[in-house]
């Protein structure tokens, strides 16, 4: 193992996000590259908004995109000793001053710049107090003030700050709690973090915390403030957009490797290649080649991919969470089923399906003893005269000696010169028999999934079907 530490360091106060897993991801992978350690953190310090139910989701979405960790999770909540230590010893060496201000003074020095056109900055009037026990107190960072910070940054380069910008951030509460920009150093030093991954919303951050870690005397990791994701109209990722939590394209059907492919390229690129597997996002990631400007989340693009990883994958995995989406629909999935036939149907309908429940969908009349044919697909399918091509087709059939793909192809050749009818004047009422649908996998495909028998009785079921609903 190499020395790289990365860490996760989600806080769990909603669902696991787009813009959360592709850090996790990048994360992930820049560990997984390296031969380094991933680490996972929760920051749940804030415990008016963390919730338990916020970590099981984080932690289901990582584990459903196969996002291992190889330490963790630590909960901040339960390293408070950690951060008090960390406090006493800025205290003791001058690096950190309580603070006795009460929010209505603080309130009041704020309204003040502001009526002045000042930026609102803590000035800093606690710093040389006496320490007095009895009265109520913060503690705040004495940040440096003159000067400029220049923070280096693996993906922007150097990032120059002013310190005469910072404010002498509070590190623990009135009540003794530690807040986030101090607990964030504390745990990246004491976990020996060796590169901090994480959003460049946290790019303005940085400056504080590389004073922390220089007050603290660490040395500093290394930063790298990945780009934002953008919706569509280059703004804010909506819901819509695909700010939803992660788990829900599981219950839309993507296939976690299709995601983790997609948000591996919001950010980063190699070369203009699109489709990438897990082990080959791992071979060629690096942070050189994640971009500056914000990346633009297409759904379009999610849907492609994951067709492309739908055809890739195996078909017996896929068939099972086919078979799954149908038991919930309803459909009884006998524990007979082969995986040949899955094999078969899979083959038959990978290239028209983008999504698992578009596959079940397109599929479904094969798990089923009827079909229910939809009202529209028949106004289309059995336009003309419907009973005699139908007629026609299952005189062929019963005559087959075998029901393989080149013998169906090869009858229909025979009825398409008997007739002198082209293939989609007698292909399309039988696909609408077979399947009750108008788009299905090809015909041949779909009678030697269904066997002889099966296609003949639905080609006699429709012919009732028919009768019985006149068109018009
Ligand atoms: N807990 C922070 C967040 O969820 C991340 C902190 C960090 O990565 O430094 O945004």
């Amino acid at each position: 193992m190499s020395n790289v530490r990365v860490r996760f360091a989600p806080s769990p106060t909603g669902f696991l996000h787009v813009g959360g897993v592709r850090t996790a991801l990048f994360c992930w992978l820049f560990a997984r590259h390296h031969g380094g350690t991933f680490i996972l953190r929760i920051e749940d310090t804030d415990q008016a908004r963390s919730t338990p139910e916020a970590v099981e989701l984080i932690l289901d979405g990582l584990r459903w995109l196969g996002l291992d960790w190889d330490e963790g999770p630590y909960y901040q909540t339960r390293r408070f000793d950690l951060y008090k230590k960390g406090v006493e010893k800025l205290l003791a060496d001058g690096n950190a001053y309580r603070c006795y201000c009460t929010p209505e003074e603080l309130e009041a020095q704020r309204a003040h710049a502001l009526a002045e056109k000042r930026v609102p900055k803590y000035d800093g009037r606690c710093r040389h107090l006496e320490h007095q026990p009895e009265r109520p107190h913060t503690v705040r960072f004495a940040a440096p003030q003159e000067g400029v910070a220049v923070v280096h940054d693996l993906i922007r380069g150097d990032v120059t700050f002013d310190n005469a910008q910072l404010d002498d951030l509070i590190i623990a509460r009135s009540d003794g709690t530690p807040t986030y920009n101090f607990t964030v150093v504390m745990d990246d030093a004491d976990m020996g973090i060796t590169h901090v991954i994480r959003g460049d919303d946290h790019l303005n951050n940085t400056p504080r915390q590389a004073a922390l870690f220089k007050a603290l005397g660490h040395e500093l990791p290394q930063f790298a403030h990945l780009p934002m994701i953008h919706g569509p109209d280059k703004r804010k990722l909506s819901k819509r957009d695909g700010a939803a939590s992660v788990t829900d394209y599981r219950e839309e059907g993507m296939l976690p490797e299709a995601l983790v492919n997609y948000l591996a390229r919001l950010g980063w690129s190699h070369g203009d290649q699109e489709f990438f597997t897990v082990a080959e996002l791992i071979q060629k990631f690096s942070l050189e080649a994640v971009g500056k400007s914000p990346a633009v989340f297409d759904r379009a693009k999610l849907l492609w991919l994951n067709a492309q990883h739908l055809k890739a994958a195996d078909p017996i995995r896929i068939m099972r969470m086919v078979e799954e989406r149908l038991v919930r629909d309803g459909i009884a999935i006998g524990a007979d089923v082969a995986d040949a036939f899955r094999r078969k149907v899979f083959a038959a309908a990978c290239e028209r399906s983008r999504t698992v429940p578009e596959m079940a969908d397109m599929v479904a009349s094969f798990y089923r003893d009827t079909v229910t044919i939809d009202p529209e697909a028949a106004k289309k399918g059995f336009k003309g005269e419907p009973l005699l091509v139908l007629d026609k087709v299952m005189e062929k059939l019963a005559g087959l000696p075998a029901f393989d793909q080149p013998t169906l192809e090869q009858a229909f050749q025979e009825l398409m010169d008997e007739t002198g009818q082209g293939l989609g004047k007698l292909a399309q009422p039988a696909r609408t028999a077979l399947t009750g649908r108008q788009v299905s996998p090809g015909i041949y495909e779909v009678l030697e999934i269904l066997g002889k028998e099966r296609a003949l009785a639905r080609l006699a079921a429709a012919k009732e079907w028919i009768r019985a609903n006149p068109a018009g």
